[in-house]
């Protein structure tokens, strides 16, 4: 099978059978073997109805229908499990990703050898409020992950390679950082390709405000898990020894300097009088505490299943 395209959505039910319509059109026009998979993510609304419809008309849709609402990335975490074709396309169910892109995108997979190219939204149909953060978020996800040369690395519409979404695990609200996980995982070659964007049709967006903030602290998990993931001493035992050693130095200055105004018969102070001393103190103690930490990351990272999972590319 060519092409596997992955949709998740929650409270969609308008836009479901537009949106295949559309798909089943360019997919018949360029002739492509092809499956169309339905995440229903929890819809309250009649979403699996429309779905079931849909499976009842075409053999090319597949649908998977969540008890509850999980999120985004858990839907496209399935959807991947499930997808069978060459190249794996997600896209938004909402109309604001065109169908029409899909060839194009298949061919940059195929014939240029993209192991993952992401849509970038360049003229987008969203408010302010949302344009504004976006370009800030994307160039912190930039300098962070080292991907430069993405512009859009939360757009809905990508498409990958199939070994990508078979060796990556989206979850939590990862799915806005998915070519940085792609690319931890030995997948560099991430292109892009200016896409088409229109003004949301029908329904309401899901994601509010804090999705901003979410998407920062994410960005630090991640950041955290691919650098130190599987070797935790080495950033809590650096902090820690650094802590450690500034409090110790002013101990001992503290300490030294009491001494020695003892011996020279000058007026001293106690040593609980100096505010160095609370701060050495302090400075010890967390020292001490991120060490542990750092001992106990080493004991769960021990026990990680993922702690030997590599990505082998052949063997010979
Ligand atoms: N979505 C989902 N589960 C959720 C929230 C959103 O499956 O909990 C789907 C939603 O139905 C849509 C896609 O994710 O197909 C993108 O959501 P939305 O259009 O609201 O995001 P925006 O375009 O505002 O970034
Ligand atoms: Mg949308």
């Amino acid at each position: 099978m060519d092409i596997s395209v992955v949709i998740p959505l929650y409270n969609e039910e308008e836009s479901l059978p537009e949106l295949y319509a559309w798909i089943e059109r360019v997919m018949q026009e360029h002739g492509f073997t092809y499956e169309v998979i339905f995440v229903n993510d929890g819809s309250t609304d009649r979403s699996w109805q429309v779905i079931e419809e849909l499976k009842q008309r075409s053999p090319h849709v597949k649908g998977i229908k969540f008890r509850r609402n999980y999120g985004k990335s858990p839907a496209l975490y399935c959807g991947f499990e499930q997808a069978e074709g060459n190249v794996v396309i997600t896209m938004d169910a909402d109309l604001q990703d065109s169908p029409d892109e899909i060839p194009e995108l298949y061919r940059m997979i195929t014939v240029e050898g993209y192991d993952l190219v992401s849509g970038w939204k360049q003229k987008r149909y969203d408010p302010l409020s949302k344009t504004i953060p976006t370009k800030l978020f994307n160039a912190t996800a930039r300098k962070v992950s080292g991907i430069k040369n993405l512009h859009d690395f939360n757009c809905g519409l990508k498409a990958y390679r199939c070994e990508v979404v078979k060796s990556i695990e989206v979850y939590g609200e990862m799915h806005r950082y998915i070519p940085y996980l792609a690319k931890t995982a030995g997948f560099g070659r991430i292109g892009e390709k200016v896409v088409h964007h229109q003004a949301r049709k029908y329904g309401k967006t899901k994601f509010g405000l804090n999705r901003f903030v979410n998407g920062y602290l994410d960005l630090i998990s991640l950041w955290f898990l691919s650098t130190f993931g599987v070797k935790p001493m080495h950033f809590f035992g650096l902090l820690g020894s650094l802590m450690f050693i500034l409090g110790f130095i002013a101990v001992l200055i503290v300490g030294f300097g009491k001494l020695y105004y003892m011996n020279h018969g000058m007026p001293y102070r106690l040593v609980t009088d100096s505010p160095y001393f609370y701060l050495a103190l302090t400075s010890m103690i967390i020292g001490t505490q991120l060490f542990v930490a750092g001992f106990l990351g080493e004991l769960i990272s021990r026990n990680a299943p993922e702690r030997n999972k590599y990505q082998i590319e052949k063997i010979l």
